[in-house]
């Protein structure tokens, strides 16, 4: 997803951290604190992880840093384990573990709930450590006497006790850790990550199981949180109490955001402004307990004006400028077919623009991107005596339902008449109160709707439902990822270009929406009808056998209501849909076969021409608009 040169990032991380130790100083930094930031810093990687890359704020990140660092600082004091590296890892292990159980219940909400729940567990990790666990921990005391690291070289050994040397040890795991977070936001888990963060409904619509992969994101910043605590107590020789206190959470935040989330290198400037700032208003300006007022102005500040933080502010510039370098100043405009002439009614638009469709020369036959186009097979669906009810109000009721392999089936029915409750339960995304569905054989009542996407069964959305920070090439490719990998994998180290058919299964959907020409740009810079037609694209991605639509036609211009009947004619090709449309002329013009739905009931089924010239439906539903 991220455009890749290889190993640049790296390459200058590596550069950056040899040189700062010689720089830094001249900036105002004293050695200690450049190596207070490097602990900040990688402690921040983890957790921009989880709130830069998947959205999760945490205010709980205290318990993992305050775990990881008391279980390496006990192992290092009191049992006198001698391996100041191992104890680290066993500290990190510690706090993963605990965050994999905290994620557990913590992850049962969203939004504030979660935010609140990470709080309350960390005050909870807090009054442990201070109060019955005292003995292990030192209490209020902490840890004194964390020996400083070794390395054993057989001729002599290096002694990490100066700020000089703490420094290399420091600079080397931050790079470890910085690397490994590379990767694993650069792999098909990152991805995921990002399209959980931009929109979780449709990440596990397409087929993700979010859940999972939000834990797996928790458990990465529990460990490099414990990582990074283990770190505190050798640096200090000292594992302190209050890495456990709600203050250690919140700084982490506020640093995070200073420097720019989703970033990974964010928490490290926002780190090195906040203890900068601590370090010249308390000892330079003599500010006392003010301090923290001219702090908190300045994160104001910088969080008004630079939304992305410092990082971000800068990719951001840095974007702009290589747009200006290669499109120059104009951003490129959607390809549009000729403008309609300003006085043309919208009939009159729609009769020029099928005029101009027809004459067009036919698009290139594309491959059908679907799991099974056997139309021998029976239904491919079969819902009976399907019943959805909200209280007293009856969305659905009692609805039989069967669709052929390969067959194109219109939904036709007034609004609140039932249609898009009827979707949500095939799809599985609410359960009914009532009835059974069998889609390919298989009882798929109950199930959820990444199990159901995984399936082969997937719609696309009335209301557009994209991951909106993302490119269109990236949307498509989250969906793709889903039917490539199965819902849940944990392939943190794979590079997105090697998962083989992703790329071909990419632009092939791309193609067939007509989207290829615009496949690098932001989704927020497409024109609606676009957006309409990579909503589709999403669902198409995931390559179901029995494609659900959703209204496709909902909002557009004439002009693009005819495009779009286009594009739906040739996906229809060898697959089976159903779709949902107010358009009556359109929608006649794609199915094979119309239901109409009334007040949650079946009215009447059959062909476009039976349904239009059906006395029922013209009398008690249409009031008789398709009798002309
Ligand atoms: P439209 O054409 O306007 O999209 P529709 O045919 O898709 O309408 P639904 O959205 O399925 O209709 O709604 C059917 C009925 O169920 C409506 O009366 C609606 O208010 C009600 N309804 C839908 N969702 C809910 C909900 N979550 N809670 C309560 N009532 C609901």
């Amino acid at each position: 997803m991220l455009r890749q040169r290889p190993f640049i990032v790296e390459v200058l991380t590596a550069a950056a951290l040899i040189a700062a130790p010689f720089v830094l100083p001249y900036l105002g930094f004293t050695p200690a604190t450049v190596n207070r930031i490097l602990v900040w810093g990688l402690f921040g990687i983890g957790f921009d992880i989880l709130f830069g890359f998947t959205g999760l704020l945490s205010f709980g990140q205290s318990a993992f840093f305050g775990t990881g660092g008391m279980v390496a600082a006990y192992l290092l004091t009191m049992v006198n384990f001698p391996y100041v590296t191992t104890s680290l890892f066993i500290g990190m292990i510690a706090a993963g573990v605990i965050g994999y159980l905290v994620g557990l219940i913590a992850l049962r909400r969203t939004g504030i709930y979660f935010a609140m729940i990470t709080v309350a567990i960390a005050e909870v990790f807090f009054f442990v450590e201070f109060n019955p666990l005292s003995a292990y921990t030192g209490g209020e005391n902490g840890l004194p006497g964390v020996p400083a690291p070794t390395l054993p070289l057989g001729f002599t050994t290096i002694n990490f006790d100066s700020d000089a040397s703490l420094y290399a040890f420091l600079a080397f795991w931050y790079f470890a850790g910085l690397v490994i977070a590379l990767r694993i936001v650069r792999s098909p888990v990152g991805a995921v990550l990002r399209a959980i963060r931009d929109n979780p409904l449709r990440a596990a619509a397409v087929g993700h199981n979010i859940h999972s992969y939000k834990l797996t994101a928790f458990v990465i910043a529990a460990a490099y949180a414990g990582f990074a605590g283990g770190l505190l107590g050798i640096m200090q020789g000292f594992m302190p109490p209050d890495a456990f206190t709600f203050d250690t959470s919140g700084q982490l935040v506020m640093q995070t955001a200073i420097g720019g989330a989703g970033t990974l290198f964010g928490p490290l400037v926002g780190a090195a402004v906040w203890l900068y700032l601590s370090d010249f208003l308390q000892t330079t300006l003599h500010l006392g307990a003010a301090w923290k007022l001219v702090l908190g102005l300045v994160f104001v500040l910088l969080v008004c004006f630079l939304r992305r933080g410092i990082v971000g502010g800068f990719q951001d510039l840095y974007r702009l400028a290589i747009q200006l370098a290669v499109h120059g100043p104009a951003v490129k405009a959607e390809p549009k077919a000729a403008a309609p002439a300003a006085d043309m009614t919208a009939e009159e638009e729609q009769k020029a623009t099928h005029a101009a469709l027809a004459k067009a020369p036919a698009a290139e036959p594309m491959p059908a991107l679907s799991r099974k186009a056997d139309a021998s097979a029976g239904p491919i669906l079969e819902a009976t005596g399907l019943t959805k009810r909200y209280g007293g109000l009856v969305a659905n009721s009692d609805i039989a339902f069967s669709v052929k392999h390969g067959e194109c089936r219109g939904i036709i029915g007034p609004n609140g008449a039932g249609k898009t409750t009827f979707f949500k339960m095939l799809t599985c995304e609410i359960e009914p109160t009532s009835g059974r569905i069998v889609f390919d054989g298989r009882d798929i009542t109950g199930k959820s709707v990444t199990d159901v996407c995984q399936l082969g069964l997937t719609k696309s959305y009335q209301v557009n439902q994209l991951f909106t920070r993302l490119t269109v090439r990236e949307n498509v490719t989250i969906s793709a990822l889903a039917e490539l990998r199965g819902k849940f994998r944990l392939d943190m180290f794979r590079q997105l270009p090697k998962i083989a058919g992703l790329a071909e299964q990419v632009e092939r959907t791309l193609a067939l929406v007509d989207l290829t020409d615009r496949a690098d740009i932001p989704v927020a810079a497409l024109a609606y009808g676009e957006k309409r037609r990579l909503e589709i694209g999403l669902a198409l991605a995931s390559s179901p056998s029995l494609l659900l639509l959703d209204e496709p036609l909902a909002g557009m211009s004439p002009r693009e209501r005819v495009e779009m009947v286009a594009l739906l004619k040739s996906i229809g090709q060898g697959r089976t849909m159903i779709i949902i449309d107010h358009d009556m002329g359109s929608l006649f013009e794609l199915v094979e076969r119309v239901t109409v739905l009334q007040e949650g009931r079946v009215l009447v089924e059959g062909t476009p021409e039976e349904i239009k010239s059906n006395k029922a439906v013209q009398e008690a539903y249409l009031g008789g608009v398709l009798e002309a």
